[in-house]
């Protein structure tokens, strides 16, 4: 009997192994195909190596405005594979030394829950204290004609090509297709995308995306636009009662992502899920006692980072602790170039929600290491205040590399600071990060001007 019997090695899995094992329990980790999962393997990890590569050599193309100049710079895509493979192969190996260190054993087999209690991995049945699910999601496919030619791939198979495409379409405008379409336009492909809705990335805040869609002038795109069907001339879509066709080598399936909740032994262990993922309450339980669920599986904030707060929280809750989930202070970013970042309300969601809040606004050229760095390149920094408690709720980020700084953000709407508070921290000059304090300030200067 194990204290913890684990179904799936993603960040959702590995890191629930890891906090257990370091809590001391007894922890059996069963994955049918690679640890790491999706994140590591085919996820975010070699998304970024690629798209580090293709960012460097967009940036020394234009490097003679700033003083440098490269001649002949040209890219390798086998030598951006190579490079992408040893830093999954690298992280893959750390995620097995992290098993080793914590006592972790690990199965390989495919695993299905038979009840409360009770897993069966490639048949063998083992039985655990408590278990959780994290099986994570897998490319959803839209059933359209010609979606199965050799053509059509999806990001993993992207992640794995020896030829650059020179026409690109990518269908799907969310998270996935903008960063394909922004990495295969940095490398000069032709890049359009097709997306049915009338923006893309379909969370990020609307005027966020209206100006990322300016930002991105190397990509064609087609809003409002379904697909018919995928034939030997091209993409076929609908748009506006017409039906266009653009032509493609490669297509990318980027159409959204599913719970991974069939195959698993879900119905026959009676537990409450649907189609959109397996249910869980904040403390990740599912209506089964000892039974959780962490990550994508759960349909809720498909991103790794999320997937290890979960998997934290279940452990803890096994483990007797206090905890639950939030989803307030998520920070996501698109690695698009330039990236968008945010953390917290949208306008959007802020008026849906009925909640009054104050709105700064300043353009990314008026903070010196932008500028410096950028040049006057289009990028905004909004924030929601709460218009009563005067708390931050939302900050959104457009321009240059933001990644790194959104977490600061998430810090500040995690722990409810007030602009007043806001304004009294020191932020390092000179940074871009500095931004957030000077769009408060300015913020304040127009509300008072307008008084
Ligand atoms: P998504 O839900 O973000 O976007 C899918 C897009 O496809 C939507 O805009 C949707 O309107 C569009 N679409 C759906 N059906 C369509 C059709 N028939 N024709 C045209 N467009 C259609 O999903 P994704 O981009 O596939 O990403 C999957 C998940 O992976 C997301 O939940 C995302 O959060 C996660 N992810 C995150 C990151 C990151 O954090 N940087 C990167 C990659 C993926």
């Amino acid at each position: 009997m194990y204290d913890l019997i684990i179904m799936g090695g993603g960040p959702g899995g590995y890191l629930a192994a890891e906090r257990a094992g370091a809590l001391g329990m007894s922890v059996l980790l069963a994955e049918e195909r690679r640890l790491g999962g999706v994140c590591l393997n085919e996820g975010c990890i070699p998304t970024k190596s690629l798209l580090n590569a293709a960012k460097l050599y967009a940036h020394g193309r234009e490097a003679a405005r700033y003083g440098v100049i490269f001649e002949g710079a040209r890219f390798d895509l086998a030598a951006a594979m190579a490079w992408k493979q040893k830093t999954v192969d690298a992280l893959v190996k750390g995620v097995e030394y992290q098993m080793r260190r914590h006592k972790v054993e690990v199965a390989a087999g495919h695993a299905e829950l038979l009840g409360v209690g009770r897993v069966s991995i490639d048949g063998k049945e083992y039985e655990g204290r408590s278990i959780i699910i994290a099986t994570g999601s897998s490319s959803a496919t839209l059933r359209v004609p010609g979606a199965d030619r050799s053509e059509v791939v999806t990001s993993r198979e992207l992640l794995e090509i020896d030829r650059l495409p020179e026409r690109l379409v990518v269908i799907g405008g969310g998270v996935i297709g903008m960063e394909f379409a922004s990495l295969f336009s940095s490398l000069g492909a032709s890049v359009t995308v097709v997306e049915m809705l009338d923006t893309i990335v379909p969370f990020m805040d609307g005027e966020m995306a209206k100006l990322m869609m300016k930002s991105l002038p190397g990509i064609t795109l087609h809003l409002g636009a379904r697909v018919e069907a995928i034939e030997e001339g091209g993409v076929r879509f609908a748009k506006a009662g017409k039906s266009e066709t653009i032509p493609a080598d490669l297509v990318l399936m980027a159409v959204g992502r599913r719970a991974n909740v069939a195959g698993i032994g879900l119905e026959r262990s009676g537990v409450d899920f649907s189609p959109g993922g397996v249910r869980v309450n904040e403390r990740m339980e599912t209506n089964l006692p000892g039974v959780y669920a962490v990550g994508d599986v759960t349909g809720r904030s498909l991103l790794e980072h999320s997937a290890y707060r979960m998997a934290e929280v279940a452990v803890n809750v096994i483990a007797g602790h206090r905890d639950r989930m939030r989803y307030d202070a998520v920070p996501w970013v698109v690695y698009t170039s330039p990236e968008a970042s945010g953390c917290g309300l949208t306008e959007e969601q802020a008026s849906r929600a009925g909640r009054a809040v104050r709105i700064g606004r300043l353009q990314m050229r008026a903070n010196g290491r932008f500028l410096a760095e950028n040049g006057s390149a289009s990028g905004l920094c909004k924030i929601l205040v709460d218009a009563e408690s005067e708390a931050l709720v939302g900050v959104h980020l457009l321009g240059g590399l933001n990644s790194e700084m959104i977490y600061g953000a998430a810090a500040m709407i995690e722990s409810e600071l007030r602009v007043k508070e806001i304004k009294e921290i020191i932020f390092p000059h000179p940074s871009v990060s500095e931004i957030i304090k000077d769009t408060l300030w300015e913020m304040e200067l127009k509300e008072s001007r307008n008084a």
